[in-house]
């Protein structure tokens, strides 16, 4: 019944919904991925990192709920697909992610996941170019539960250790000595989860994603949590198949109206905060909510920065800006002249999409 609900779905849309469906040797439905225009459009835009994980299982079929969400414009979850699957190993992981690549565009740079085995075993048998990357907030929600008791109430221990994992600033070699300096002071070296944490580093730490675009959208807060408490919300134990989708169309009007008014309410001009030229074409450019993202750097580049020194190479600016805000660290931004092309080593614009404070220092 509902594969005919399908059916009829993708021939009303002319083709633009997509699903397909998988059964085992006696024709029991084991997988179903499904996703229509507006969501593969929206992959198409905003698909520069991905999550993707099992949430709840739906009561009556007993299927996993495996949504594939990223972040949009306003830096809200958006779901571009979902997947429901009868388990959980590699091979229905693989077969889902294996559906969305033949329904998208493109296959994502950037995975980020949950610590599961199955999921880590199928992501490189699909996407072997992607870069799979473990929440943060899922492994730090562990922390307090791997120490003494003691010491998670220790306010300068946690915080020491969440400035030392969660900072986009850190490049590798600084972290490393920082993880490994707090190890010492509170000898955790017996510490065996840890340890493993400090081992598997290069997959949750955000110094080695610094290269990847967008890559810090999705560590601002579990991606998968949201999408989960927000799905979870519209579900009823008891729903069959069809009540399921029902309900789940529900969702995603409601999510599809609040993204429909967060982007009226960026048409309205809103007054600059700061006055200056380039705040008012930031508010022109800039969705409200990324407006105020980029007028809290404006502003912190005249609270927080301070250039020592600047040289021209060739064609190229180099700007040593000083920054209060990260102990006085040194960033060394280059503008090139002939096309005003800038450049910061704290790699913010490449993380984030939008310029650091010392990119807005140096232009100034
Ligand atoms: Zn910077």
């Amino acid at each position: 019944m509902i594969l005919e609900k399908l059916r009829l779905k993708r021939e009303a849309s002319k083709n633009t919904f997509f699903y397909e469906h998988g059964v085992d040797k006696d024709g029991h439905l084991i997988g179903l991925f499904w996703s229509d225009a507006i969501g593969r459009r929206n992959y198409s835009v905003f698909g520069d990192t991905l999550s993707f994980n099992p949430t709840f299982r739906t009561n009556k079929c007993n299927m996993v709920f495996d949504p594939f969400t990223g972040v949009d414009n306003h830096w809200s979850n958006v779901t571009f697909a979902s997947a429901l699957l009868a388990n959980e190993c590699h091979t229905s992981f693989e077969w889902a992610l294996g559906a969305f690549d033949r329904c998208m565009d493109h296959p994502p740079p950037c995975v980020i996941t949950d610590q599961c085995l199955a999921i880590k075993k199928a992501l490189p048998n699909v996407w072997p170019l992607a870069k799979h990357r473990l929440c943060m907030r899922h492994i730090m929600n562990k922390l307090t539960g791997k120490i003494s008791p003691s010491l998670a109430c220790d306010k300068v221990f946690m915080k020491q250790m969440k400035a030392c994992v969660w900072s986009d600033y850190l490049t590798e070699d600084e972290f490393e000595q920082n993880w490994n300096a707090i190890i010492e002071e509170y000898q955790l070296s017996d510490n065996g989860w840890l340890n493993d944490m400090y081992t598997i580093r290069k997959e949750w730490i955000p110094a080695y994603f610094n290269d990847v675009s967008m890559a810090g959208l999705l560590r601002t807060t579990s991606r998968s949590e949201s999408s989960n408490f927000y799905f979870q919300h519209f579900h009823r134990s008891g729903d069959t198949l069809v009540d399921f989708m029902k309900r789940y169309d529900s969702a995603m009007d409601r999510q599809r109206n609040i993204n429909a008014q967060n982007n009226k309410d960026s048409e309205f001009k809103f007054n600059s905060i700061t006055g200056l030229k380039i705040d008012k074409d930031a508010s022109r450019l800039y969705t409200r909510h990324l407006y105020y993202l980029v007028v809290e750097e404006i502003e912190a580049t005249w609270h927080h920065t301070r250039i020592d020194d600047m040289s021209l190479v060739n064609d190229v600016k180099h700007f040593k800006v000083k920054d209060s805000l990260l102990n006085g660290k040194v960033f060394v931004v280059k503008v090139r002249l002939s096309d005003h092309d800038v450049q910061c080593d704290c790699k913010h614009y490449t993380r984030r999409g939008y310029l650091c404070r010392h990119a807005f220092a140096s232009l100034h």
